[in-house]
């Protein structure tokens, strides 16, 4: 592929090939992972998505973090505060001390705070459902935004976190560093049927086969579809 061509390919939608590759890729997924309900993932049985309440603060703090620290951090907090209101109160000291086992808890713990006392000040307390409304609040970008959509609110949206993009740029079905651009590529470009799952079953990809070090491609039934493949000949 020419240079101009990779540039104009992060700026439009897919070729007509690829979309016929996207369609594929999902068809594989689909039939090598569950979805996260049907999994006994650290993330449910811990209750870190029991109600929106959890799911947006847990996804908060996942910033950057590995979902074990992540838990490790939630489980005590969850057992202090169930709702903003207690959010909002918990002494920034002691809200420190619990989620000290998440990256820059320094900072999460100033801009969970900030965002309980905005849901309640503008939001009386309900979290705005609208991803514009959503991203307006502190510490919650695009990829929290669309958790919170396809999680909590039923608007089918792929959220892309550093395993997905990874993911979507080796198989080459975008061809950029950032997150936002990708995440308006494969939301556009996803046929409805498979938006629900998507970001589950390439999330699972990326942890647990195309891992960011050395990818396992002799493990990988998207060879085929790869451009990371073709191009370096995995064996
Ligand atoms: S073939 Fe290799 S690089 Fe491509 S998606 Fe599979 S694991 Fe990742």
């Amino acid at each position: 592929m020419t240079a101009a061509a990779e540039t104009e390919k992060d700026d439009r939608s897919l070729s007509d090939e690829d979309k016929h590759r996207l369609v594929l890729i999902y068809g594989i997924l689909s039939r090598t992972y569950p979805t996260f309900e049907e999994t006994d993932d650290p993330w449910i049985t811990n209750g870190l998505s029991a109600t929106p309440f959890h799911t947006l603060v847990s996804t908060c703090l996942s910033t950057m973090t590995v979902t074990a620290r992540v838990v490790k951090a939630c489980v005590p907090l969850y057992e202090k505060v169930s709702n903003f209101e207690d959010l909002a109160s918990i002494g920034d000291d002691e809200l420190r001390e619990i989620i000290r086992p998440v990256a820059h808890y320094n900072r999460k713990t100033d801009l969970v705070k900030r965002m309980a006392r905005q849901i309640i000040d503008e939001h009386g307390g309900e979290i705005p459902q609208t991803r514009d409304e959503l991203m307006e609040l502190p510490g919650v970008g695009r990829k929290v935004a669309d958790i919170m959509m396809n999680f909590e609110f039923s608007e089918d949206s792929i959220a892309v976190d550093t395993h997905v993009l990874r993911v979507l740029n080796r198989l080459g079905i975008v061809n950029t560093t950032s997150s936002d651009k990708a995440a308006d590529i494969i939301n556009t470009e996803t046929p409805p049927r498979f938006k629900r799952h998507a970001h589950e079953w390439l999330i699972q990809h990326g942890m647990k086969i195309c891992v960011s070090r050395r990818p396992k491609c002799d493990d990988c039934r998207l060879t085929q579809h790869c451009d990371y493949y073709a191009e370096h000949a995995c064996t």
